[in-house]
């Protein structure tokens, strides 16, 4: 793709419809355009010079006409070329931030609109990167990104992760590949201080949940001494840091096989003990129950339960059996910890189900942390929808 501002095409936005857009928000609805032909026709994810109803330049962006978000920000600056250079400059500033937060290269690189760089996530994995493109000016964009990234961080491998369903609200196809060099078995990656293996190839979401960092330091930090049970653990990330920290006994419940491998190969890596049961979450908290077991602490980060607006019933409904069940499980005095991951679900609509699932199961006790994903997630001002994370640590009577 080679961009000129001079003969890019322009999309012109209607008369009073630029105030939001001016305001600092960083994208375009397509019922704020005039949707001409022209603008029509224009290829999904092109580059497009964005224009007010009285002629002035507001900035570039990319374009897709088949998307409710017909635009989506690049610079405020129309002259700005985008190229692989402009995209060298927006991946060094995020690297110089991720690099004065964390101490070694393991975190989420690029997060999309906050970094500049709308519809693209990039994690990084030491010397491997795997990157998600959510949107067609994204996947667009690709050839010049993925050469940008090889020169800022050399890295051994890079894994395409375009698997997410989002991509199919821009017309894209799904797919996963390793795009440049290769990659042999789990990738071992650090956090906390622990060490930890991530797959990914077959693994979730693009092979670790760097968004939890904050909160497994949080649990850990009141699991010494305790047991510490970890539902939907998937690689291990609560549990073993919890065990490290001083935990009496660590469990990790989740019902893949392969998550719960890479938790016992990392336990082994960091010299703790871990019990690893492969159950259904629920039916594993129900046992456990009649089997009259406590523990010091309880996590439960499970995966979205809301997947689209339509499941919000259904999914707020989970959440408070989930909270019911856990709660159940906390010894007096102990802590509990609960996730949300919903996009759908907002913050006070997932603490009102926690409420009602610690009544149900006939708790009280008190919230020490409401919080979201770390610094390595940072949101765009103006998109405070995109804080999908959601966990409340509390201790309970
Ligand atoms: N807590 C994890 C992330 C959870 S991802 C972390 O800190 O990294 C969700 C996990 O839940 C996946 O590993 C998936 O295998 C598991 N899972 C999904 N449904 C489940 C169920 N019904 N019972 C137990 N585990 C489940």
């Amino acid at each position: 793709m080679i961009d000129s501002p001079a003969t890019r095409p322009q999309i012109v936005l209607q008369p009073g419809r630029s105030r939001r857009f001016r305001s600092g928000h960083p994208w375009v609805f397509s019922n704020e355009i005039s949707m001409t032909a022209e603008a029509k026709a224009l290829p999904p994810g092109g580059l497009v010079s964005i224009v007010d109803a009285g002629g002035e330049r507001l900035g570039v962006g990319t374009f897709n006409p088949h998307s409710l978000i017909a635009i989506r920000l690049l610079s405020r600056d129309s002259d700005t070329v985008i190229d692989e250079a402009f995209l060298a400059g927006r991946i060094a500033q995020a690297l110089t931030l991720r690099q004065s937060l964390f101490p070694a290269p393991f975190y989420r690189l690029i997060h999309a609109e906050a970094d500049g760089l709308p519809g693209l996530v990039v994690d990084r994995y030491g010397e491997v990167i795997a990157v998600q493109a959510n949107t067609a000016g994204m996947e667009a964009l690709l050839p010049l990104l993925l050469p940008a990234l090889e020169t800022a961080l050399s890295p051994t491998a890079i894994v395409l992760k375009n698997d997410s369903a989002v991509r199919k609200l821009e017309g894209l196809e799904l797919y996963d590949r390793v795009e440049r060099g290769a990659i042999e078995g789990p990738i071992a990656l650090e956090e906390n201080g622990a060490h930890f293996f991530a797959d990914l190839i077959t693994g979730q979401k693009t092979g670790w949940f760097f968004d939890q960092r904050d909160n497994r330091a949080a649990v850990a930090a009141v699991a010494r001494g305790r047991s510490v049970i970890d539902f939907y653990s998937y690689a291990g990330g609560f549990a073993i840091q919890a065990a490290l920290a001083g935990a009496t006994r660590a469990v990790a419940v989740d019902r893949s096989e392969g998550s719960l491998a890479l938790a016992a190969q990392s336990a082994e890596r960091n010299g703790v003990a871990l019990e690893c049961a492969r159950a259904d979450a629920f039916a594993e908290m129900e046992r456990l129950t009649a089997a009259g077991q406590r523990f010091g602490v309880v996590v439960a980060d499970p995966p979205a339960f809301v997947k689209s607006k339509k499941d919000l019933a259904a999914g707020s409904k989970g959440y408070r059996k989930m909270t019911r069940l856990a709660a159940g499980l906390v010894e007096a005095g102990g802590f509990l910890l609960v996730a949300s991951c919903s996009h759908h679900m907002a913050l006070e609509a997932f603490a009102e189900e926690v409420r009602h699932g610690l009544s149900q199961a006939g708790r009280s006790g008190r919230i020490l942390r409401t919080a979201g994903a770390g610094a390595d997630h940072p949101l765009h001002p103006w998109l405070p929808e995109s804080a999908y994370l959601k966990a409340m640590l509390l201790q309970l009577d």
